[in-house]
């Protein structure tokens, strides 16, 4: 086997490895563990992939059900980190940074440059659930508005404010952090399977998820994506497309032998285990149209 084919189990192996590593230098040991663990899992993984393709999305979801689990239940929930937006706010008028705002620079801004928006596919917790919505049964299929997604991120941010200057800050509030803790992710995931149902798939995360409408704008210059690997080759059976949960054309990218810069990939690689003559894959490689 060739090393080259490893090359994307080990550039994220040492992404996450070098990211543990900044997050030690400003945190503690515990950030380079948690990172290390999560590099591991990944790189495990996507060499098992190499070997067996068949059971990509198998993989993948056993990753994301560990890494995600573990940041809901044992870091959200057991020690009290709220790793959702709001609480980006919260911290920042009590001057502390704790796991939302870690999250969000590690995961929406400095792996979106390697990964893209890859830790919705491998590990956020919501986006698990959301796995049990990708469906295309919706009629009425609404597509993503910018303005709506920053509109919702500037709803977001000032119903926060407003809460810390009308009544308490959730991060100084032990009982009342954990109350958003729960009631945060209750309503994510509650919102996110009715708009699924009125609006077609993954709804939450296409319109409305201020962590994609942030990692989007970095994502189209992720140094892996999903790229048409075999030139001319597509023949247009719309397979890739049907798979996507994001309602991406994938196919229109691959006909033009393209790299799928769409700013919602979230890189879950359904589209390349659909293909039925891997016509597309994750690479690196700047031989496609970018
Ligand atoms: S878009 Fe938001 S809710 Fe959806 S998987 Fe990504 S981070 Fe999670
Ligand atoms: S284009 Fe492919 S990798 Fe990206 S979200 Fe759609 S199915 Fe997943
Ligand atoms: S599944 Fe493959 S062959 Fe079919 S349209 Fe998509 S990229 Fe082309």
């Amino acid at each position: 086997m060739k090393l080259s084919n490893f090359k994307v189990p080990f550039i994220s192996f040492f992404s996450f490895a070098l990211i543990g590593l900044i997050a030690w230098f400003f945190r503690d040991i515990r950030y380079f563990a948690l990172f290390l663990g999560m590099g591991s899992m990944e790189f495990g993984v996507r060499t098992l992939v190499i070997k067996f393709p068949q059971h990509r999305q198998l993989f993948r979801l056993i990753v994301q059900t560990m890494v995600g689990g573990f940041l809901l239940f044992y870091l959200s929930i057991v020690i009290g980190v709220n790793f959702q937006y709001p609480q980006i706010i919260f911290d920042t008028a009590e001057g502390i940074v704790t796991g939302a705002l870690i999250q969000t620079i590690v995961a929406r801004v400095l792996l979106p440059f390697v990964l893209g928006n890859a830790f919705c596919s491998r590990a956020c917790w919501t986006g698990l659930f959301f796995e049990l919505t990708n469906t295309k049964s919706c009629k009425k299929i609404f597509k993503r508005n910018n303005y709506i997604a920053w509109g919702y991120l500037i709803a977001v941010t000032i119903a926060a404010i407003i809460l810390i200057r009308m009544l308490i800050n959730p991060a100084t509030d032990e009982s009342l952090r954990r109350a958003f803790i729960i009631g945060e992710n209750i309503y994510i995931v509650a919102v996110g399977f009715m708009l699924t149902f009125f609006l077609g798939s993954r709804a939450y995360c296409r319109l409305l998820c201020p962590f994609l409408t942030i990692s989007g704008l970095i994502a189209p210059w992720s140094y892996f994506k999903v790229r048409t690997v075999k030139k001319d080759a597509c023949i247009s059976c719309s397979k890739c497309n049907n798979s996507c949960p994001m309602l991406i054309d994938v196919k229109e990218y691959a006909e033009k032998n393209m790299a799928i810069n769409h700013r919602q990939c979230i890189l879950c690689e359904r589209c390349v285990s659909a293909c039925p003559i891997e016509v597309i894959k994750v690479d690196s490689k700047r031989n496609t149209k970018q």
